[in-house]
């Protein structure tokens, strides 16, 4: 958790009482960031500097460092105790007698007999959890076939607000900016265009992990009405993934999404 105490954070937001991120002023919403009911990208007025600052020492979906790492380490405990061949064949995995190999965005990540993942790219908690969440937990059941929004998911309806305001409104805005995003996660990430669903405009399928298809629906800006964005999920993706570990797989997608857009000289 940040060494900041809530005074310290309140010394850092904008102070202006608006109400935006949920809290009746900045004062509340510091002790909410301190107990770990807010994260400081609720507050849409921070600069990029200050979400850092109040960030250090947090975990991806903004809870204390500290209170995660021990269900990591439940998590690699299980995946090191089960049948490895098993649980690659059960979840799109491979096994080569040694270590695990799993498909995530185009991209295979590592998991080795004691849990401990490794790839290629730079390692981080936004793949790590999901990805150990998947293994552990998830039942591998195939996809069915349905599209529903996340609010619609098992416990999804808690963090549906949340879930819109982190993930969809951003990653929207993004694209509007960068409506050709949508070529490079087809290029980059082995996305596919799914013509014609629910009638929006673009419409990528992108498997942030092998059971786990995930639709992007965007509708562009037309007369008086603004742009949307919509994520759906397959309607199983609750079996596959616990509804926490799905949330953070969503919030890294965008984190990802918004690092390409830098890395081609796009700017944000
Ligand atoms: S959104 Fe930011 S500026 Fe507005 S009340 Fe919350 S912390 Fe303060």
């Amino acid at each position: 958790m940040s060494a900041l105490n809530h005074l310290e954070i309140y010394k850092l937001l904008p102070k202006t009482n608006c109400r935006q991120c949920g809290a009746l002023t900045c004062l509340a919403f510091a002790a909410a960031l301190m107990r770990g009911d807010k994260t400081p990208k609720d507050c849409p007025h921070l600069d990029p500097a200050v979400i850092e600052k109040l960030s250090q020492g947090r975990e991806p979906d903004g809870s204390a460092r500290g209170e995660g790492e021990q269900e990591l380490d439940g998590l690699r405990s299980r995946i090191a105790d089960a049948d490895r061949a098993l649980l690659a064949d059960r979840l799109g995995a491979r096994f080569d007698g040694a270590r695990l190999a799993v498909r995530c965005l185009g991209k295979d990540f590592f998991i080795d007999s004691n849990g401990n993942m490794t790839s290629q790219c730079h390692n981080n908690r936004w793949v790590e959890v999901p990805l150990l969440n998947y293994l552990a937990c998830g039942a591998g059941l195939d996809p069915v076939g349905k599209w529903v929004p996340f609010r619609e998911l098992k416990e999804g309806a808690d963090r549906a607000a949340l879930f819109a305001q982190r993930c969809e409104k951003p990653l929207k805005e993004l694209v509007d900016k960068h409506t050709d995003l949508f070529e490079l996660i087809v290029d980059i990430f082995d996305g596919k265009p799914s013509p014609g669903s629910f009638d929006s405009d673009i419409s990528v399928v992108v498997h942030p992990l092998p059971k786990l298809p995930m639709l992007i629906s965007y509708w562009k800006k037309e007369a008086d009405l603004d742009s949307s964005l919509s994520l759906f999920f397959d309607a199983s993706a609750n079996e596959n993934l616990p509804i926490g570990a799905l949330y953070i797989l969503a919030v890294g997608l965008l984190t990802m999404f918004e690092k390409i857009v830098l890395t081609h000289g796009k700017g944000i």
